[in-house]
């Protein structure tokens, strides 16, 4: 698959058709390629008990959701309220990974009686849950295995520094904490960053979950978490997700053998399965020529799609009004008062005011990370299945804006 052909259509439904029924801003996602990419997971993973745990965060649409699971995936949750969502989306308590960081025991003991399973992620929460319940409920543990992984500062979690996971220099404390309230750990877990693009990080990142894993004798799974890199641009290097499929499962049934039992494998991508799938539709409002820069300006921008401000993020524009137009440089921007560059010195097909562009890779941490700034609706989404268009959220209306003020008699 070419990262930079022009997408001109999903399943044979033209984009431009859905720009026209739904209007502009509108997210469209393939129903198909989200499919196809678990598809792919399953396969890379088949010689190992794989579960695939999709991280919700990515993109939390329930059809999506229900889509995940007709592909036979679960899910991870980083909320209550992703969790919640998970349930309306026909999950049951036991499908759910919840794997929050720096949440209170009172959030936790309400997921806890929903029935998801428990990710701790530090000292004192995991000594708090011991006192709450000891052994009566299963938990996992988040290790911080102190490895540098990931595509950028902002999206790198697993390293001496960060937030995330209980540092693997305190095992001595875990066990300690463990043994005091007979915990029953039946998992451990990490999660190194995103735009992870080799076995190796993989496998640096196992190594230190079998060590660690000899200590715990109840363990029923192992979590690698999520972070597979995706392509962005035309000879993007991607995870070659078989070879890395193949060398953790040698890794993984290895291990297995040395520890005993037979373990089940967790996966949490999220970016994987849902990033490729997904196009944000907008409109050129206005071609604005100065000296330097043509300026493509869009009915859209960093509230509805951040990545590009937060992390630099590269995402491919194409004109579906125009695909055979002779390319020039543009930098598209959006329509925030606030410097809100989507693409700079981009290679474009001739833009033309009331042109509808497509922005790629927009399925993972666009609407689910999209804002009111501004002021501004948030878009619809349409998902594409089975051959046909279907609205799965409507756009926002004025009253949403306001709906939760409370106004004065002032
Ligand atoms: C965000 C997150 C993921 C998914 O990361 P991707 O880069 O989207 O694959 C998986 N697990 C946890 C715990 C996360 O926080």
């Amino acid at each position: 698959m070419s990262a930079s052909h022009n997408p001109i259509s999903i399943q044979g439904v033209s984009l431009e058709t859905i720009a026209k029924e739904f209007g502009t801003p509108v997210y469209v996602y393939d129903g198909e390629k989200i499919t196809n990419q678990i598809l792919t997971l399953k396969k890379a993973f088949e010689k190992v008990p794989l579960k695939i745990k999709y991280a919700t965060k990515a993109l939390t649409n329930i059809s999506i959701l229900k889509l995940v699971k007709r592909a036979g995936g679960e899910v991870d949750a980083v909320s209550l309220e992703e969790v919640k969502i998970c349930l309306e989306a026909g999950y049951e308590g036991k499908d759910v990974m919840y794997t929050p960081s720096g949440v209170s025991m009172d959030e936790i003991k309400e997921v806890v009686g929903l029935g998801a399973m428990i990710n701790l992620d530090s000292i004192s929460i995991l000594e708090q849950f011991g006192q709450t319940f000891g052994d009566s409920i299963p938990v996992c543990i988040r290790i911080n295995p102190h490895i540098m992984a990931g595509g950028n500062a902002k999206i790198s979690v697993g390293h001496i520094a960060s937030k995330f996971g209980i540092s693997i220099q305190q095992l001595d404390e875990i066990l300690e904490v463990v043994a005091r309230y007979q915990m029953k750990v039946t998992g451990l877990h990490l999660h190194t960053g995103s735009d992870i693009l080799d076995a190796e990080v993989f496998l640096k990142g196992g190594n230190v979950l079998f060590d660690a894993a000899m200590k715990f004798p109840d363990l029923k799974f192992l979590d690698f978490g999520g972070g597979f890199k995706v392509g962005y641009k035309e000879g993007d290097v991607v995870t070659d997700i078989m070879a890395v499929g193949n060398r953790v499962s040698e890794a993984f049934l290895e291990f297995c053998e040395k520890y005993g039992r037979d373990l089940e494998l967790w996966l949490e991508p999220g970016k994987f399965v849902v990033s490729e799938s997904g196009y944000l539709l907008v409109e050129a409002n206005v071609v604005k020529k100065t000296p330097q820069i043509t300026f493509v300006g869009v009915n859209s921008g960093l509230n509805h799609l951040i990545r590009p401000m937060m992390y630099d993020a590269y995402h491919g524009i194409y004109n579906v009004s125009n695909p055979y137009g002779k390319p020039a440089t543009y930098n598209v921007v959006g329509y925030i008062c606030e410097t809100d560059t989507i693409a700079a010195g981009r290679a474009i097909e001739e833009v033309r005011r009331g042109d509808i562009l497509a922005i790629k890779n927009a399925g993972a941490y666009g609407i689910s990370m999209a804002s009111n700034y501004n002021s501004r609706l948030r878009p619809a989404e349409v998902l594409v299945w089975e051959g046909k268009a279907q609205l799965i959220r409507k756009r926002e209306e004025f009253q949403d804006l306001i709906r939760n003020q409370v106004i004065l008699d002032i």
